[in-house]
């Protein structure tokens, strides 16, 4: 239940800036809310990225050793971010400390990326586990997903449904997907489409995007990519 104390809290919030805690000064910064300062330092994506995963490429030509050692059953992932520094802090906002309106923040930089290299795509929001819901009370990434609708014009597909299995934080790649066998499943009646873009937070190990992939797949979807916020290398 909204208490005083939560609507004066978003009050504050939606005045400042949730990394710097600087005053907002623009209508574009009052509605995310981040200042132009903070928006410019979070770690843009230049440079070779692998085409699998978009992490940052070294010395390997067009794939990482990592995903050159995985068959996974989504085709990519494109992430926006590095998951470090100011990026991280405002993921963190966004998730453990409920600032809301970053929603909008995501999609503004999803948007583009959506229309200009996933042209023909259905976007379908990764699920979460329902206790988790619960005891937050929103899915952030549907939220995001419904800014991409209400600002973009983007539909979204929430087909994908989770059953409860343990945390995947501390778990590698093999550990998160026997985790997560079986435990994301499509919705009764849903109709999947034929390409589908999943929508997420973080990419870490790519085990949520390919356990995804698996209930999409075998439901006769034919190509799976994934965007996500940030990467977590
Ligand atoms: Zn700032
Ligand atoms: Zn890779």
């Amino acid at each position: 239940m909204r208490n005083t104390l939560t609507i004066g809290l978003d009050l504050l919030y939606a005045e400042r800036c949730s990394l710097c805690g600087d005053l907002l000064s623009s209508d574009r910064e009052w509605r995310y809310p981040v200042c132009g300062m903070c928006e410019a330092e979070l770690a843009a994506r230049d440079g070779p990225l692998c085409s699998v995963c978009s992490t940052r490429l070294v010395s390997e030509k067009d794939i990482c050793t990592r995903c050159r050692n995985r068959h996974y059953l989504f085709t990519s992932n494109y992430s926006l971010f590095i998951y470090e520094g100011k990026t991280k802090e405002l993921i963190n906002q966004f998730k453990a400390k409920n600032v809301k309106p970053l929603a909008g923040f995501f999609a503004a930089r999803m948007a583009p990326v959506i229309q200009d290299r996933h042209c023909g795509f259905a976007v379908v929001p990764v699920p979460y586990r329902s206790t988790r819901k619960r005891a937050r009370g929103w899915d952030q990434i549907e939220a995001i997903c419904r800014e991409l609708r209400r600002n973009y014009g983007i539909r979204f597909h929430p087909i994908l449904k989770r059953r409860n299995s343990a945390a995947q934080k501390s778990l590698d790649y093999q550990g998160r997907l026997e985790n997560l066998k079986g435990n994301v499943y499509l919705r009764k009646h849903a109709h999947p489409p034929d390409k589908v873009l999943l929508i997420d937070d973080v990419f870490t190990t790519g085990a949520t995007a390919d356990a995804c992939a698996a209930a999409l797949k075998s439901a006769g979807v034919t190509e799976v990519r994934m965007l996500s916020i940030a990467l977590d290398q």
